[in-house]
């Protein structure tokens, strides 16, 4: 790095502003970290994957330690409100899971078996109990159920400026529309980041650039398998027999999921044309302005809704986004420092629920660069090295 460019130096950067970032830089402030610097291309914060998120949260993984993810991270999104002294909407109505085939139910049992064994309270219900909880939905050929009244909704623009204002608040200085271009680096050690407003000193990086981490981590010559995978949300308006509680209900075989959403619901599925990549442009812009086609509503969406929650027949599109997930082979996150780059930090590839773990994935980085081992839940398997190693995960809750 040359000297001359250096614009300012940092203890930490912390590269995008989303609910990780947002995180990364409130937790590393808490716990001491010195100069903390966000670096956010964006000229607001949260305008990625956060800012396309249905804001679902949920005990209900099948791998342990995403469980244990979200067991130490869910009481952080409930007490935000308390412990930050700011609003932050959040449902408790839980997650229930709808299984209309014998095999998968079977994989449903074991995986509460798990989440009962490390004390997660999910149960199995009964047809008539899931018509009690979300009255409307169709049940005749439902083989099984699972719900958690521990799970829920909370907003994720909400917590990503929460974060952000308590971690200003503490001296983090936020530099919006800046992008990072390149790790620097000698003989292997992070020495700085290059950035379009110059370059910054840097000892330690934080990579939080979600979908797009994969080019950052290869400025410095890593390869981060994280890919963005396009997914489609839809709000309806408001329809007869739209259900009174948030309760987020998945319907395994598909894949479809909703919640109430104001008056109507807000509702998603995946694709039959899905393929990894930016299929719908990239940048700020990224599903601003796509909207999920015509074809993918009448001959995918609609018909999976209707035969899910038949009232839905009556509803009207409200509104419509595109966002991206940010996929990993083994859906669970690549998390914490990479063994040939000193300095280098990844928080990536959330595969579908990075906001949930957001908060604990925070508090991690904050202990992982403080006090040099992340402490707070054992997540030893996430590193990067479980691909070359030839140890990925399973995660079977990709919803
Ligand atoms: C449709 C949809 C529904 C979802 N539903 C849920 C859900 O119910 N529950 C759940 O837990 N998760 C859900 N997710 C996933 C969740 O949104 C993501 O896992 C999470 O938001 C990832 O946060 P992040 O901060 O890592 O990434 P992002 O929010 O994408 O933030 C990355 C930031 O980095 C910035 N950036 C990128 N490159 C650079 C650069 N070179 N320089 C500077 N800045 C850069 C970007 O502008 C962006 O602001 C959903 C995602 C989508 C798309």
């Amino acid at each position: 790095m040359s000297e001359r460019r250096v614009v300012r130096t940092a203890d930490v950067v912390v590269v995008g502003a989303g609910a990780v970032g947002a995180s990364a830089a409130y937790h590393l402030a808490a716990a001491g970290a010195g100069r903390v610097l966000v670096v956010e291309r964006e000229a607001t914060v949260g305008t990625g994957s956060t800012g396309r998120c249905a804001g679902g949260f949920r005990h209900q993984f099948s791998s342990a330690v995403n469980i244990a993810l979200s067991q130490a991270s869910i009481p952080m999104i409930k007490a935000f409100s308390e412990t930050h002294d700011l609003p932050l909407e959040v449902s408790t109505d839980g997650y229930l899971f709808l299984v209309r085939d014998e095999e998968t139910w079977q994989e449903y049992l074991t995986a509460a078996g798990l989440q009962r064994r490390m004390g997660v309270d999910v149960r199995l219900l009964s047809t008539a109990e899931v018509t009690d909880l979300v009255p409307g939905l169709r049940v005749d050929d439902v083989v099984g159920a699972t719900y958690c009244p521990d799970d829920g909704i909370a907003d994720p623009a909400g917590l990503t400026q929460g974060y952000i204002g308590a971690a200003r608040r503490r001296g983090v200085e936020v530099a919006l529309g800046t992008a990072a271009v390149e790790l620097l680096t000698r003989r292997g050690r992070i020495v700085g980041l290059r950035t379009t407003a110059g370059d910054v000193g840097t000892e330690t990086i934080v990579n939080a650039t979600g979908p797009w981490a994969a080019d950052l981590a290869l400025t410095a010559g890593v390869e981060v398998p994280v890919w963005p995978l396009g997914r489609r949300v839809v709000v309806t308006g408001p329809f007869r027999g739209a259900p009174e509680r948030r309760t987020l209900v998945v319907d395994a075989g598909t894949g479809f999921y909703f919640h109430r959403e104001g008056p109507g619901v807000l509702m998603g599925m995946g694709a039959r044309d899905e393929r990894p990549g930016f299929a719908f442009g990239d940048g700020f812009a990224f599903g601003g302005t796509a909207t999920p086609d015509d074809r993918f509503l009448s001959e995918e969406l609609i018909p999976v809704a209707v035969s899910v929650l038949p009232e839905l027949e009556g509803a009207s599109v409200a509104h419509q986004w595109i966002g991206y997930y940010e996929m990993t082979p083994d859906a669970h996150p690549v998390l914490g420092p990479v063994a040939g780059v000193p300095g280098l930090f990844l928080a990536n590839g959330f595969s579908g629920h990075g906001f949930q773990h957001a908060p604990i994935v925070g508090k991690l980085l904050a202990e992982w660069i403080c006090d040099g081992a992340a402490r707070s839940v054992d997540v030893s398997a996430l590193g990067l090295e479980r691909f070359a190693e030839g140890k990925p995960l399973r995660e079977a809750r990709v919803v």
